[in-house]
């Protein structure tokens, strides 16, 4: 129904539907230019060693402040991209702006996570482009983090894994995200072996509150295990839940606990601070940066 007052603009005098449409249209109208003009930023959420804390990585998340509107969620303006066919422009965007951002902080081991759209990863140049930008940017290939969900590899297989096999030519890892609520099974993770799993945040928000969550949970790090790659818990929010996940065996973890994403600026220091508390508590070679 809202997509139809999209198309059909004369039709908004429903009162219902008057507030939401008029902001369709003007997110619509407005969102090419903000691509265009690079009015889209983005924030860095540390991904960090659930037993220490400390920073391995940042996953890039998009924002956009409309100057009307305020923030727009990415979920709302990620999916009117996909549909507006904006999603190729912005999604390279994204991509060159966070390789950039990371290949300015000092230590040169930090990782850095971009999502990607099923559009945009199925394209037949997306591998060239991935490499175009690590050789712009100087990014090492192993550095680059791309986070795709299952729907991706079940809409095109065939395309899926070759496109898949040229990335892991390249170096760069590949990630399932919000792992456990698409299509997954362990015939699925055979044909289209990838470096980690993201384990969604509504499992990790379960844990200690409901059975079935802490299950899911305990069965996708055993699957990793088994496979040999690593997990990603998403959305870890209390204490209790971090302990439980390092109990369960989980490594790696990002959420509010832990860090909000941050604006560019204090994502850098967030890493400085990390990397300088390491050096302090592993003496050594190497570690003075
Ligand atoms: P995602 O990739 O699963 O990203 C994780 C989301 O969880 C982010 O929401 C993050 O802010 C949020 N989050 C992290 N820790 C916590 C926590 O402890 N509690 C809660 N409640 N939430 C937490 P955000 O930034 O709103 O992004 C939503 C989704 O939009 C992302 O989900 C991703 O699918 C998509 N997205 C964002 N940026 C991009 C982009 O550049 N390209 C594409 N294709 N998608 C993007
Ligand atoms: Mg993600
Ligand atoms: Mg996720
Ligand atoms: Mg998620």
């Amino acid at each position: 129904r809202a997509k139809r007052a999209r198309h059909l603009p004369y039709a908004v005098f429903e009162p219902a539907m008057h507030e939401g449409a008029v902001r369709q249209l003007r997110l619509e109208a407005d969102l090419p230019g903000a691509v265009a003009s690079g009015a889209i930023h983005l924030a860095y959420q540390p991904i960090v060693e659930l037993a220490s804390g400390r920073i391995r990585g940042f996953e890039a998340l998009a924002r956009w402040t409309h100057p009307v509107l305020g923030p727009v969620p990415p979920g709302e303006f990620i999916a009117l991209a996909e549909e507006l066919g904006l999603i190729v422009n912005l999604g390279l965007a994204v991509l060159r702006r966070a390789c950039a951002w990371r290949a300015a902080l000092p230590g040169g081991d930090c990782g850095i996570h971009v999502n990607v759209s099923p559009r945009q990863f199925l394209l037949d140049s997306f591998a060239d482009d991935v490499r175009a930008v690590l050789e712009e940017t100087g990014t090492p290939p192993g550095a680059l983090h791309l986070e795709v969900t299952e729907t991706t590899f079940v809409e095109d297989r065939e395309g899926a894994a070759r496109i898949l096999g040229r990335l892991r030519d390249l170096g760069v890892r590949v990630h399932i995200d919000d792992f456990g609520t698409g299509h997954s099974s362990l015939g699925f993770l055979h044909r289209f072996p990838v470096d980690a799993l993201k384990i969604d945040r509504s499992f990790v928000t379960g844990l200690g509150e409901d059975r079935a969550s802490s299950g899911v949970v305990e069965t996708v790090l055993a699957l990793a295990r088994t496979l040999g790659i690593e997990t990603v818990a998403e959305g870890i929010e209390t204490e209790a839940q971090r302990l439980h996940l390092l109990y369960l065996g989980g490594t790696l973890g990002q959420g509010y606990l832990f860090s909000r994403p941050l604006p560019e600026e204090a994502a850098r220091e967030a890493w400085i601070t990390s990397s300088a508390r390491t050096a302090c508590l592993i003496p050594g070679p190497g570690s003075g940066r």
